[in-house]
């Protein structure tokens, strides 16, 4: 039998799923978790708005580095 896996285990797979595409088991496991486990779905979607707002900023490199924006 699959044991289930710990909310701490499956909120380390959807950090790492930031930087890195997961493993075909990671994925399933962490699928099958947030299927069962509303806590973590809540979690998962705040990663999805984290990992976007990352991108946004990624896209723009220049944004922060700004000559004429002095920020100290
Ligand atoms: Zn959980």
């Amino acid at each position: 039998m699959i044991k289930m896996m710990l909310c701490r285990e499956a909120t380390r797979l959807m950090s790492k799923r930031l930087d890195a595409p997961l493993g075909l088991g990671e994925r399933l496991s962490l699928r099958l978790h947030l299927g069962m486990c509303r806590p973590c779905r809540h979690c998962n979607a705040q990663f999805d708005v984290l990992h976007r707002v990352g991108h946004h900023f990624d896209a723009e490199p220049n944004a922060d580095k700004s000559d004429n924006a002095p920020r100290s």
